[in-house]
Order: C-alpha cells, then sequence, then structure tokens
C-alpha cells in the first residue's frame, strides 16, 4: 500500500486520505511523479527572467498542442479568466488596465446553457458578461447566430459533465468565424486522452485551457493554454507577470512552471493503453468484490471517451442502492468511508442513488483497502 505516513501532515494534524474520486481539487488534484518534483527543486535554485521562461514554455505547450503559441497558467480556471480578458481587452495597456470594467468594449461570451459549470464564474472575473443559448435537452444553431452581434467578444465551449444538448464544436467554430469571433474553450478535465491537446485546436477552437494537475499530473497550481499567437499574447498581456493585469492574482513561479513542463513531455510520452488497463482492472477489483451483496447493483463502467466528458474518459465501478436495499444510506456509507482510517473519498452524483469509485488517483494496492472497507460496511 502506497499511503504511507508523512511528517509533515502529521505535525500539522491533517489526515492523509485514499482518493477514489478523481483529479478532484479539495481532494488534492493529483501526485506529481518524482521527475516532476525534482525538475521544480532544480529551478527553485536559480533567478531567470519570467519573460523568458514563460515564452520557452509556451513554445513546448505549442509544439505539443499544435497550436502556434501556449501559456502556462494558474489552472484551467485562471486560463478561463485569461482567455475571457484576451478576447474582451486584447493587448491595448488602457483596456488591460481597465478590467473586470468593461465600457467601451466588446464584453459579451455567448455559452450553451448545457455548458454552464460552476467554474464560468472566471469568465465573468473578466468582466465578460454571459449571453446563454440553448437549453439542457438541445440547442439549434439559429439560436448561436441569433446570439452573436456587435458586442461578442468571444463563443466560450466548455467540456464538463453530461454536456447534452449542445452543438459539436466543429459547427459552433464554423457559425462563430462566419462572424469573425474566435471560440475559447475549457477542457480542464479532458486529459487523458493525450489525442485531446491537439483535437479541438485542430478543430478550429482559437484557445483552449486545460488543468495541469489533474490527469497531466503537474503541480495542482498549474494549466495550460494554447491557441492562436495573437490571442496568446493578448492573454499574457493580462496575465501575471504583468503587475496591472487583471491576471496578476493568478501568478505562476518559476518552479511550477518547470514542473508543468516537465509533467507534460512525460504525460506525451505515457503508454495510456496500459494506464486504461491498470484503471480498469483496479476498478474491476471493486465489482468483484461487491458483486454478490443483495440489494446493490454493482457495475463495471467501460471507458467512453466518444461521449467527451470528463469522467467517461477512463473505466470505473458504480454502486447502485436498489429499492431492495436494506442497509445504510448511500449518504451514510460515504460518511462511514470518510471517517474510518484511512478516510476514503469516493463520487457522488446528484441526480443518482449510487457510489462511484473512480480509479484515477487509487494507487496500488489502495483499491483492496476500499473495496475491503465498503464490504465491511456493506455487509
Ligand atoms: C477542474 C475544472 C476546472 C478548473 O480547473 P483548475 O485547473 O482546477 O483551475 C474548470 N473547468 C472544468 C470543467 C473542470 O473540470
Amino acid at each position: 500500500m502506497t499511503t504511507q505516513s508523512s511528517d509533515f501532515y502529521q505535525r500539522l494534524g491533517v489526515k492523509p486520505i485514499i482518493n477514489a474520486a478523481s483529479w478532484i481539487t479539495v481532494h488534492g488534484g493529483s501526485i506529481m511523479p518524482p521527475p516532476v518534483v525534482q525538475a521544480m527543486e532544480e529551478a527553485s535554485r536559480w533567478f531567470v527572467d519570467m519573460h523568458d521562461l514563460n515564452q520557452k514554455a509556451g513554445d513546448v505547450i505549442a509544439r505539443l498542442t499544435g497550436a502556434e503559441a501556449g501559456l502556462v497558467t494558474a489552472g484551467s480556471a485562471a486560463g478561463m479568466v485569461l482567455e475571457a480578458a484576451a478576447c474582451i481587452a486584447g493587448n491595448d495597456p488602457s483596456k488591460v488596465w481597465q478590467l473586470p470594467d468593461t465600457t467601451g468594449m466588446k464584453n459579451e461570451i455567448v455559452i450553451h446553457r448545457a455548458h454552464r459549470v460552476n467554474y464560468d464564474h472566471n469568465f465573468r472575473t473578466a468582466g465578460a458578461k454571459l449571453v446563454e443559448i440553448g437549453n439542457t435537452g438541445a440547442t439549434h444553431e439559429w439560436e448561436l447566430e441569433a446570439a452573436i452581434n456587435e458586442n461578442t467578444a468571444a463563443v466560450a465551449y466548455v467540456f464538463g459533465p453530461r454536456p447534452g444538448g449542445a452543438l459539436s464544436l466543429t459547427r459552433v467554430v464554423e457559425i462563430a468565424h462566419a462572424r469573425d469571433v474566435p471560440v475559447i474553450v475549457d477542457a480542464a478535465a479532458m486529459l487523458p486522452p493525450p489525442e485531446n491537446l491537439s483535437k479541438y485546436i485542430r478543430q478550429g477552437a482559437d484557445m483552449v485551457s486545460f488543468s495541469g494537475g489533474k490527469g497531466v499530473m503537474g503541480p495542482q497550481s498549474t494549466g495550460i493554454l494554447a491557441g492562436r499567437a495573437d490571442l496568446i499574447e493578448a492573454a499574457y498581456a493580462n496575465s501575471a507577470p504583468n503587475s496591472e493585469s487583471i491576471g496578476r492574482s493568478a501568478k505562476v513561479c518559476k518552479e511550477e512552471i518547470a514542473g508543468l513542463v516537465t509533467a507534460l513531455e512525460m504525460f506525451v510520452d505515457t503508454d495510456f493503453d496500459a494506464v486504461q488497463a491498470d484503471w480498469r482492472a483496479k476498478s474491476a477489483h471493486v465489482v468483484d468484490r461487491l458483486s454478490d451483496i443483495p440489494g446493490l447493483r454493482v457495475e463495471l463502467l467501460e471507458a467512453q471517451p466518444e461521449l467527451e466528458e470528463p469522467d467517461s474518459n477512463h473505466a470505473s465501478a458504480e454502486i447502485h442502492f436498489t429499492p431492495q436495499w436494506t442497509g445504510p444510506s448511500r449518504d451514510e456509507v460515504v460518511r462511514m468511508l470518510e471517517e474510518g482510517e484511512p478516510g476514503i473519498r469516493v463520487r457522488v452524483r446528484s441526480y443518482t442513488d449510487s457510489i462511484l469509485f473512480i480509479p484515477v488517483n487509487v494507487r496500488n494496492g489502495e483499491e483492496e483497502v476500499v473495496a475491503r472497507r465498503l464490504r465491511e460496511i456493506l455487509t
């Protein structure tokens, strides 16, 4: 088992947890591979010109995404702030300084209602006004066409959970570009698969934002922004280290840049067939250990990347509480998992009475601990 005690966390009285809930920010993102930590340690010993470092790190992102340019950000959320700021203010110093007051600037960002997530606050942080189209069942092309006007700064496209009823990215790009409006994408949790690094750029997106601290396994506070050279230049004008920018509050340090670049280079070199097989085996273990318990329906969910939503990019296990279930409620089971020793975090969804075991952050052997603890609680 890899959950060792940590002197530091112990001294602070913080209890490490087993994370069967995925790359969730509140559970610590991901675990950086040792070469990433080493790159950060090495970078910490020197001074560098941050413009030079940002430029060279951006060149790596450009090369690996196929975009014209790239920028290391302070997470995908910060990337969304910079996407909006770049499209609203460009790199005009007086406009950069004026944000989030957008008086005199185009400030509307068109977004599918089906794409609204809590993170879209980050577009508004830059001063954008969100203009919704469609509903959760369907969106018509005429709705997008009608929503674009002389105040439109960008069309946003978000790959979040259950993106039902949205137009395809390709179609959105065609409609927006015909009206000279850029398309900005939040694909925070869409890595892996690594193909997605270049996919949305290839489909015509003008800027794409990813998390560096989820499946890429870089520092949790980093992200990747890739896109058109002029827009990345504008994003940088609106970003740290520029002190007069809205993005100054989302500074990235040299150590984080070193960690992200190293993690990204490792990510594109990873054998994801093997990783997927490992995730599936861990999920299958949980299914095997629990499938005989009466009143539960335990299901192995196969990876379905074609659904283009974060949690379908890998296998997982789902434990459904059927009407025949007579034991503790789903929420009581979750509480017992959290309060046990070691504490275990799983995922729940608001719309179904089930527990999800998500294997992506489950370290070797921990799947046995989780299955054993679940069996203990459920029998
Ligand atoms: C995680 C997530 C974000 C935020 O990404 P960070 O890198 O944590 O800032 C934004 N959008 C979606 C859909 C996400 O899943």
